[in-house]
């Protein structure tokens, strides 16, 4: 027999009326035993949902009533029988089984229970997260995760992005040196990469026109907050030939055909979570940075300058105020205080004090930056100079520039911040299977 044999069928898989005599055999975790007067029912439950197996004392075997009875929850088994209707089991079915081949035994008690009875900390479920994944509600998060990648991946390829990888082992920082981890490579220093910022751009002077990249970034900031992580994972794109507006109309309808999609192949899984979607409306507000200023000083006990910064609290009010009005929970900020966005930000021609930096907003918090670049050398150099930072650490990308460097732009959204607002979770480690914090490395 081969280990494929244990599992003939899902447990969503099985339809009564379609089988007749025929056996199946499900694999999986027992999710319950229970062990009544005169019949025992054993619930065996996989990635689609749950089997009941029925033992009618009297018409079973001793031998294999004994072994239902004594199974411990959480062990792994197989069950090989046949299949009848019965209504009131989950999916409509039972299992009446002849063998029941037990795979491994779970050792009790459990590091936390599952069943959703009693709801653990955070921290308790992200310790022990194998167990955790077998909660319907968490995998639900992930196979909502898969379909927005599958979604990104479709959308993109269909306007004739390519996807490419960069290093993550890098020599240089991409924004100056302040929130990098060091490491050892060989003899020298290197760094993980906080963003393809810099390699995507290098694909445009090498005519590849349309990039992608899902891929890891690494934040050294100390952050202890609900949305960020010092490993993240970022949907990059660059593209030739456009500017920042051309960019921004690809993320706005990116996201809403994300929306369109989880909402058609994982209705499931938002039932499970309780989450009811609504499609983000094409276009997203736009809000300049002057009105987003006059805004923040209008509505909250804040005094912005021109110039400073947007914080959380700025956010929130600029991301309320944009809801009010249109119901919306997605818009731009735009037309950014050059000096505030990265060197490599374009600033407008004919007022370079601002630039061609957008960053997209949900409700609750920043999801994505970006910008027409510059592709002009001499003005990187000087945007280099003017932030502070050495040229000569940047030449592998300054070179790419000055043989023949299209106009680009492109922009990072961050999947988690995309998978968190959209299903409302409280804390951006929810929806990452290991995340990597301030204090968390393992698992
Ligand atoms: P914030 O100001 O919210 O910390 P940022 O402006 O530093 O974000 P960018 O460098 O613009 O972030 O990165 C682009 C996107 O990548 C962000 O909008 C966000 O969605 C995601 N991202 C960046 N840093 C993190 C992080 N530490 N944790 C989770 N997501 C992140
Ligand atoms: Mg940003």
């Amino acid at each position: 027999m081969s280990l494929a044999d244990l599992r003939t069928h899902y447990a969503s898989e099985i339809k009564p009326e379609e089988l007749g005599d025929e056996k199946v055999s499900v694999a999986g975790w027992v999710h319950e035993v229970r062990d009544l007067g005169g019949i025992c029912f054993v619930v065996i439950r996989d990635r689609t949902g749950r089997s009941q197996v029925t033992l009618v004392k009297k018409k079973t075997d001793p031998e294999l009533l004994d072994r239902a009875r004594k199974l411990v929850r959480e062990s792994v088994v197989s069950v090989t029988g046949s299949v009848k209707p019965e209504g009131k089991a989950p999916n409509g079915y039972e299992v009446i089984p002849d063998e029941i081949t037990l795979l491994n035994e779970a050792e009790s008690p459990l590091p936390m229970d599952t069943t959703g009875k009693v709801e653990a900390e955070l921290d308790t479920r992200l310790d022990s997260r194998f167990i955790d994944l077998r909660r319907e509600k968490t995998t639900a998060i992930f196979r909502i995760r898969h379909e927005v990648l599958r979604a990104v991946r479709d959308f993109l390829t269909d306007k004739g992005f390519i996807e490419t990888s960069s290093p993550k082992v890098v020599a240089t920082a991409t924004e100056g040196g302040t929130s990098l981890f060091p490491i050892t490579y060989f003899d020298r220093e290197a760094f993980l990469n906080q963003s393809p910022q810099l390699f995507k751009q290098i694909l445009m002077s090498g005519g590849m026109d349309r990039v992608f990249e899902i891929g890891p970034i690494f934040r050294a900031e100390e952050h202890d907050t609900r949305r960020h992580l010092n490993e993240a994972t970022s949907i990059d794109i660059e593209a030739s030939f456009c500017d920042h507006f051309d960019v921004m109309e690809v993320l706005e309808n990116m996201v809403a055909y994300i929306y369109e999609q989880v909402i058609e192949n994982a209705s499931d899984s938002l039932e499970v979570l309780g989450v009811e979607l609504k499609v983000p409306k094409v276009p997203f507000k736009r809000v300049t940075y002057d009105e987003a200023i006059e805004i923040v000083n209008a509505n909250t006990d804040e005094m912005l300058n021109w110039g400073d910064d947007l914080g959380t609290s700025s956010e929130h009010a600029i991301g309320e105020y944009v809801f009010k009005e249109t119901g919306e929970s997605h818009y731009f900020i735009i037309d950014w205080p050059t000096e505030i966005k990265p060197f490599y930000a374009m600033p407008y021609e004919d007022n370079p004090v601002l630039s061609k930096g957008f960053d997209m907003m949900h409700r609750t918090m920043e999801l994505s930056s970006g910008a027409q670049r510059i592709h002009i050398p001499e003005l990187l150099i000087e945007r280099i100079e003017s932030q502070g930072l050495d040229p000569e650490g940047f030449e592998f990308y300054l070179k790419a520039f000055r043989y023949g460097m299209p106009p680009h732009a492109g922009w990072g959204i961050g999947c988690e911040r995309l998978v968190m607002t959209m299903l409302g979770t409280e804390n951006i480690r929810d929806v990452v299977l290991f995340p990597r914090d301030r204090r968390r490395l393992s698992p």
